[in-house]
C-alpha cells in the first residue's frame, strides 16, 4: 500500500546535527520534514565526534561562529537539555624543537605556554625532556552531543514538524514551484529543499539535478582504551601536538585517541583504520608514561569539507528552492547552535541574526556563489 504524499513548507534531508539545528530553528515558523536515511537520527558524524567545544580551532570564520554559538551552550532555551551541555576539560598542546612558529602562532589564538611542572600538574603522565613547547588552554570544554542533538529535534517536534528515518531520498525535480522529492519511505514535496546530508551532500544535489560543490569527506579514526590502573583521568585535559599527529582525550571513564586522520573518503559508513590507530598510539606512549596494551573500540567517522574548508549556507545559484546546509567539516557540533540559527535566517531571506553577525559572521563568506559563480536567478528560493 502507498502512503499519501507528504507535503511540507520545507524538506531538510539529513537529520545529523547540521539538519537537526536548522530544524529546530525553523520550527513553528515553517511546516519543516526532517528526512533521515537512517534508523536514527545522528548515525553518522554526529554520533562520532569527539565532542570538543574549541573556540580556538579551525579557520576564522569557525572560530567566530564557534565563539557565537557560546552563549546557547551555556545558557540554552528552557527545557532544552537535562543537562549542561558544556563540561571542563581544556587542552595541554605539546611542541617540538622545530614547533617555534606554530607555538607562537597558538598563543596568539589564545593558547598560554606553560613550564613543564604546570604541563605535569595537568596530564601526570606526561614524560619529562620530549616536549619543547607546553601550551594550554582554558577555554575547551566537552560538548553533551546527544543532548544538543536531542535538544534540536525535540524542539523541532515540538512545533508540529516530522522526522522520518528509514527515509532516503533517492531523487528530487522541481516542477511547478515545488520540489517533488522521492525517499525510499514514498513521496514528498514542498517549495524548498535543505541538503544538510553531510558526507553525502553533493550526491544528493546531484540526485536532483542540481551541480556539486566539491565537498571532500575525509575520514577520521579514533578508539577508546583504558587508562592506567588506578589512575583517574575523567578531569584531565585533551592533550595533543603542534604538528597535529595525534589527539587523547578521556572520555567516559577511559582514554580516546586519534591520529587526526583525514583521508580523503567516498561517503559511507566510515570505519576506523587500524593501522592509523596504532601510530597514533605508539606517538601518544612516546610522550606520556602509559602502556597501551589493548583497544577496547574503535570507530571512523567522515568530516566534510568544501573547497576552501568553511561551511556552505545558502540558496543554490542556480537551482531554485534549493538550499546548502553542508560542509561543516571538523567543527559542526561546536558551531552548530550558529550555523542553524544563520541558516534558518537566510532560508527565510533574512540577514545573519545580529547576535552572530557580531561575532564578524557574514552571509558571503557561507554563500554557495563562492563555489559556483554564475547569473542568480532573481526569484531563487522562492
Ligand atoms: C572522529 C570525529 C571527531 C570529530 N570531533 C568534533 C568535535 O570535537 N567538535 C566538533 O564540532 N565537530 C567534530 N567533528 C565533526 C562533526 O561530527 C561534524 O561536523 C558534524 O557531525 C556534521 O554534521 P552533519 O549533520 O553535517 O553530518 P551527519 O551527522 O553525517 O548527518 C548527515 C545525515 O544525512 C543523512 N543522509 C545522507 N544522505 C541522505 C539521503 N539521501 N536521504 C536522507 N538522509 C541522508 C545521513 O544518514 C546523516 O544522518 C568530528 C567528526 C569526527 C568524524
Amino acid at each position: 500500500m502507498t502512503r499519501d504524499v507528504l507535503t511540507a513548507d520545507v524538506i531538510v534531508i539529513g537529520a545529523g546535527i547540521a539538519g537537526a539545528s536548522m530544524a529546530a530553528r525553523l520550527a513553528g515558523k515553517a511546516r519543516v520534514l526532517l528526512l533521515e536515511m537512517e534508523a536514527q537520527a545522528g548515525y553518522h558524524a554526529t554520533g562520532r565526534s569527539a565532542a570538543n567545544f574549541e573556540p580556538t580551532y579551525g579557520p576564522p570564520v569557525i572560530r567566530a561562529l564557534t565563539r557565537a554559538s557560546g552563549a546557547f551552550f551555556r545558557d540554552p532555551p528552557e527545557a532544552f537539555a537535562a543537562v549542561p551541555l558544556l563540561s571542563p576539560r581544556g587542552v595541554l598542546m605539546l611542541g617540538d624543537a622545530d614547533d617555534g612558529a606554530l607555538a607562537e602562532e597558538y598563543v596568539g589564538l589564545g593558547y598560554r605556554a606553560c613550564a613543564f611542572a604546570e604541563a605535569k600538574q595537568r596530564y601526570p603522565l606526561l614524560r619529562e625532556g620530549v616536549a619543547a613547547h607546553h601550551l594550554i588552554d582554558d577555554t575547551t570544554t566537552d560538548v553533551d552531543v546527544e543532548a544538543l542533538h536531542r535538544g534540536f529535534l525535540g524542539r523541532h517536534r515540538w512545533a508540529g514538524g516530522t522526522l522520518l528515518c528509514k527515509a532516503a531520498v533517492t531523487l528530487g525535480e522541481r516542477r511547478g514551484g515545488v520540489w517533488h522529492v522521492q525517499t525510499s519511505a514514498g513521496d514528498c514535496q514542498a517549495p524548498v529543499i535543505v541538503n544538510a546530508a553531510g558526507a553525502w551532500a553533493d550526491g544528493v544535489a546531484k540526485a536532483c539535478g542540481v551541480a556539486a560543490l566539491g565537498l571532500t569527506p575525509k575520514r577520521r579514526s579514533a578508539c577508546i582504551v583504558a587508562g592506567p590502573p588506578g589512575v583517574d583521568l575523567r578531569d584531565w585535559p585533551q592533550v595533543s601536538n603542534l604538528k597535529e599527529t595525534f589527539y587523547a582525550k578521556p572520555m567516559g571513564g577511559k582514554l580516546m585517541i586519534s591520529p587526526s586522520d583525514a583521508v580523503p573518503s567516498e561517503p559511507h559508513d566510515a570505519f576506523a583504520d587500524d593501522m592509523a590507530l596504532a601510530e597514533a598510539i605508539d606517538q601518544y606512549q612516546q610522550v606520556f608514561d602509559h602502556e597501551v596494551t589493548r583497544i577496547e573500540s574503535s570507530w571512523g567517522g567522515l568530516r566534510t569539507f568544501t573547497p576552501d574548508g568553511n561551511p556552505v549556507i545558502g540558496f543554490d545559484v542556480v537551482a531554485q528552492g534549493f538550499f546548502w546546509c553542508a560542509g561543516q567539516g571538523g567543527y559542526g557540533i561546536q558551531t552548530a547552535p550558529a550555523l542553524g540559527a544563520v541558516a534558518a535566517a537566510l532560508l527565510q531571506h533574512k540577514p545573519v541574526p545580529d547576535e552572530i553577525a557580531n561575532f564578524g559572521v557574514t552571509a558571503a563568506e557561507l554563500a554557495p556563489a563562492r563555489f559556483a559563480p554564475g547569473p542568480p536567478t532573481p526569484d531563487r528560493g522562492r
